[in-house]
């Protein structure tokens, strides 16, 4: 079967959270779309390669710069979208880094959760609010595309608090859609179900072997994990013109893991 062909050559894509996982997938395919791509994260360094994203970018001919980023802070989320300036400014902006914690509610650290709920939602709020900002000084409206998940509409076990940032995306997701949908700046999300990466350490292996076995609490209809790069295409198809009466939405990529 083939494959989506898509040209991003006019646009400058920021993705935070690109340097490991769904992150990385996705901005090598708007590198390879000819996206001028701007990689978004803690640290340069992939956890589950060796040559940062924006190298490979580069080094296949495409246009890739590397931003040190926490999403958590105002000031470098402002640095971050004002680095995208000297390309012509954000046109995509991909907030995707994302901290996983698990327990039950009964032992859920306080700390851990904060931290989670810093990245996963006042991350993604700032990331929205900051890029959409800038498109409106620019008077350029482009797509603002959010990393949600299975958990930002599923309960699963000792998953409370990941869930509920999660669920708080579900809800950035539309209510910025509405507030932006005048001013011509979509807003989206992309819902991955159990993916191989190494968001949770050792969780890559598990979740191949725990999917492809049925040992999940709930069998995957598709019969395995999903793989970083069943993702980017959403993001991509979110992205483009052809999705240009879309907004407020959910695309999920989960191997049909909601359909009962
Ligand atoms: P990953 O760990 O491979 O990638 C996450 C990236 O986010 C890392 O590179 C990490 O350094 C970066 N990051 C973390 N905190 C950050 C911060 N404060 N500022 C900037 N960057 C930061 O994990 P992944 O599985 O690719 O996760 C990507 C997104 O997908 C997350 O939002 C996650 O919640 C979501 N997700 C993952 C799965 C899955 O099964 N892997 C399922 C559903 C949703």
């Amino acid at each position: 079967m083939g494959r989506l062909r898509a040209d991003f050559s006019d646009d400058t894509v920021i993705v935070t959270g690109g340097a490991s996982g769904i992150g990385r997938a996705v901005a090598m395919r708007f590198g390879e779309a000819d996206a001028t791509v701007i990689v978004a994260d803690l640290d340069e360094e992939p956890k589950d390669a060796e040559v940062p994203t924006h190298e490979v970018i580069r080094e296949s001919g495409g246009s890739a710069e590397f931003v040190e980023t926490d999403v958590t802070e105002r000031e470098q989320v402002e640095t971050l979208v004002e680095a995208a300036r000297e390309f012509g400014g954000v046109d995509v902006m991909v907030n995707n880094a994302g901290f996983h914690v698990g327990a039950s509610i009964l032992d859920l650290d306080e700390a851990a959760l904060q931290t989670a709920l810093d990245v996963n939602v006042h991350g993604v709020f700032l990331g929205t609010q900051v890029a959409a900002q800038d498109m409106l000084e620019r008077d350029d409206p482009g797509v603002i595309i959010n990393t949600a998940s299975i958990s930002s509409n599923l309960a699963q076990y000792d998953q409370v608090g990941y869930d509920a940032t999660k669920g708080a995306v579900r809800m950035l997701t539309r209510g910025s859609a509405l507030d932006l949908a005048e001013h011509g700046i979509r807003v989206n999300a992309v819902a991955p179900g159990q993916i191989a990466t190494e968001f949770v350490e050792g969780w890559s292996e598990e979740a191949t072997e725990k999917a492809s076995s049925g040992g999940l609490i709930k069998p995957v209809p598709l019969g395995r994990a999903g793989v970083p790069d069943d993702l980017p295409g959403a993001y991509l198809y979110l992205a483009s013109e052809d999705a240009s009466y879309v907004t407020g939405e959910f695309v999920h990529v989960d191997g049909g893991w909601q359909v009962f």
